[in-house]
């Protein structure tokens, strides 16, 4: 039997993933130790494994709502955040490791700290990465330079200054990329598919590409039409009245089922009297939306993205923040999706009746299911895991 110690940030999208990996250990008869958040409590422990709260130690509920805005746009203070994180953990954590001494330590790839004590212990490692895994290569794709990134990381006065700071404490660490990057000798999980990863070729064989983690149907939605049109900005910068408006106004005559998910930041009734082919929700399933779906309008975060490609539905796309723009492009790139540049009604009608009647988007989007249904799945995230753990490289 082997002791397995995952660690994660309180977000759904970098935890779900896990969670059918580590169902799968503790099937296989492994112990699973999982630190997280106390809002993630329930659903880790379903998987069979020792949840272990990590809310007396986040740094991110210290923070001033202007301070949160600015996490990962401000380099210094996204820094900070992960350093202080790392050192208000690091008695607790080290005294457990050392007690528990892990087989292995599996952390998301934004959850440093646990890199951080892998490297500090000389503990088996395996990163957990829920987006694109992210080198020269594929950085491209990010439309960011990643000599320009690395300079101006390594220059900054105040990532120094942290760095030095656990240093202090022991960690083997010379500089941030030591814990923020996954060079070609980091085993690495990465959830899609090597088709959907840019520049996968240029990735070690320690990459295992185990395609997304795709969830049961909780319910059966009715087509109503011929086509089906699903709606939504997800889960996150919802706030898109006007965006939804246009969207009303532009499918109002077409005769398509239309289904509107605006989340909880827009009210549904404020939409009034809707024509009768729409409907607005806050929040719908979107995999059984999906399963009946011809095409989505979507945000492309990753899992709406890889949601919609697993079922085949091409997608029509607004992406806002950079990690979006990356993944907008490479459907884009592969023919399985087009980017919406201006948010008119004529231009949103446009855009979806391309991808409604070129099959091209339709047989592409099909191919990218395809190359998600051969991956591994939570399976080959398991036996990567566990060949870590054996080899104790
Ligand atoms: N989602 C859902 N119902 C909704 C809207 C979103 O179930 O009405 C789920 C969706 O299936 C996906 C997640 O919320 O798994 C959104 O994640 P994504 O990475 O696409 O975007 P985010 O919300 O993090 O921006």
């Amino acid at each position: 039997m082997l002791k397995i110690v995952f660690f994660c940030i309180p977000a759904h999208g970098h935890t779900n993933p896990t969670l059918e990996v580590v169902r799968e250990l503790t099937t296989r008869g492994h112990q699973v130790w999982y630190y997280s958040y106390n809002m993630m409590r329930e659903k880790i422990e379903s998987t069979g494994a020792v949840f272990v709260s990590c809310d007396d130690c986040d740094m991110e509920m210290n923070l001033s709502p202007k301070d949160a805005a600015r996490i990962g746009k401000d380099l210094a203070l996204s820094t900070r955040i992960l350093v202080d994180t790392t050192l208000a953990l690091d008695d607790k954590v080290c005294a457990d490791m050392e007690r528990l001494k892990p087989d292995c330590i599996v952390a998301d790839s934004m959850a440093a700290w646990g890199k951080a004590v892998a490297m500090k212990q000389g503990i088996p490692f395996v990163s957990s990465t829920t987006t694109f895994a992210f080198n020269q290569h594929s950085a491209k794709i990010m439309k960011q330079s990643f000599g320009d990134f690395l300079k101006m990381l390594l220059s900054m006065p105040e990532v120094s200054k942290q760095i030095k700071r656990l240093q202090k404490k022991g960690y083997p660490v010379k500089n941030i990329l030591d814990i923020l990057q996954n060079d070609n000798n980091t085993h690495t999980i990465v959830y899609t598919s090597p088709e959907f990863q840019p520049c996968s070729e240029t990735f070690s064989d320690k990459f295992a590409f185990v395609g997304p983690s795709i969830r049961p149907a909780a319910s059966e939605i009715k087509k109503t039409a011929d086509k089906l049109v699903y709606i939504s900005m997800g889960t996150v910068n919802n706030d898109r009245m006007l965006l939804y408006k246009n969207c009303i106004s532009a499918l109002a005559d077409t005769g398509y089922q239309v289904i509107l998910s605006v989340g909880n930041l827009v009210p549904v009734e404020d939409f009034g009297t809707l024509p009768e082919n729409i409907s607005v929700f806050s929040h719908v399933d979107q995999i059984a939306v999906l399963q009946q779906a011809d095409v989505f309008v979507s945000h492309c975060g990753m899992n709406s993205a890889s949601e919609s490609l697993y079922f085949g539905v091409p997608l029509v796309m607004l992406p806002q923040t950079a990690e979006q723009s990356g993944v907008a492009e490479r459907v884009y790139q592969l023919g399985a999706g087009i980017k919406l540049a201006k948010t008119d009604e004529a231009s949103i009608l446009h855009a979806i009746n391309t991808m409604l009647t070129d099959d091209n988007y339709k047989q592409n989007a099909m191919a990218l299911s395809e190359s998600f249904k051969q991956c591994s799945g939570a399976k080959g995230a398991a036996d990567k895991i566990i060949q870590v753990c054996k080899n104790r490289t």
